[in-house]
């Protein structure tokens, strides 16, 4: 399993980082972990190929995460030539949110006729959906976007890979990322009580009942960037983007 991180910014621009973007090659497949708004730079500055990805995951409806599949839409139809199916897969009421945002962003684009089938999954809390060679299972998170919030635990190849999403501490964030052989998790600020995200000193706080074999730092501020040295857990490796992880 190998993840590439396209981008791993906050929703402000932040060290100058792209919006949160993961992409992920296991089992023979590639998929997408969040599409944030500048997603598509992101491939093109790694020489990653859109059309190569069957499925995109979303943990929450905020444009930092979600956004980019307004222009993915766009390139697979204009640029592209997508004809393979896409499905997206995320929360409750994903469709409606990238329709309007679609809409208002680039009025006709949703609507408009396309070559590759689209379909969506929605994905419920606690219950493990299987898409081709990739098991995921979203846990319920304490992060307002106006649908669930999800964080999402991905199995394939006998490898866990989990990741916290946005959100403040919540006890869900242990079952979802127990064991897990990297446990992607947002580190908003250095230390304290962000609200509706972490500090790295409360993750640190929690990462031995969680177990998690390594720990990558992401979502982060510029007062947690300012402070990134500090960070001394053998376990943790801060997210950069274009980094590359064997898992
Ligand atoms: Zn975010
Ligand atoms: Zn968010």
């Amino acid at each position: 399993m190998k993840l590439t991180v396209v981008g791993c910014g906050d929703a402000f621009g932040s060290g100058g980082r792209l919006q949160t973007c993961y992409h992920v090659e296991a089992a023979g497949t590639r998929y997408l972990i969040d599409c944030g708004a500048s997603a598509l730079i992101g491939f093109n500055r790694l020489g990653l190929d859109p059309n190569a990805v069957p499925t995109i995951f979303i943990s929450h409806l905020h444009g930092d995460h979600y956004a980019g599949l307004v222009w993915w839409l766009l390139h697979a139809k204009h640029v592209g030539k997508r004809a393979t199916p896409l499905t997206i897969a995320g929360p409750p009421g994903i469709e409606a949110r990238l329709r309007a945002a679609s809409e208002a962003l680039f009025p006709g684009s949703f609507r408009a006729a396309r070559r590759h089938e689209l379909s969506f999954v929605e994905l419920a809390r606690e219950e493990c959906c299987t898409i081709g060679p990739v098991a995921v299972t979203p846990f319920e998170v304490s992060h307002p976007s106006g649908a669930p919030s999800y964080a999402l635990r991905f199995e394939a190849e006998g490898k866990v890979l989990s990741f916290t999403g946005d959100s403040a501490w919540v006890e869900s964030l242990v079952p979802a990322g127990r064991g897990a052989d990297l446990y992607v998790m947002e580190c908003y600020q250095f230390e304290g009580e962000p609200r509706f995200h972490m500090s790295w000193s409360t993750i640190r706080g929690h990462l031995d009942r969680i177990g998690p074999k390594r720990v990558l730092l992401t979502h982060m501020a510029e007062g947690m960037l300012a402070r990134r040295g500090d960070v001394a857990d053998p376990r943790a490796v801060l997210a950069e983007d274009g980094l590359v992880l064997d898992i």
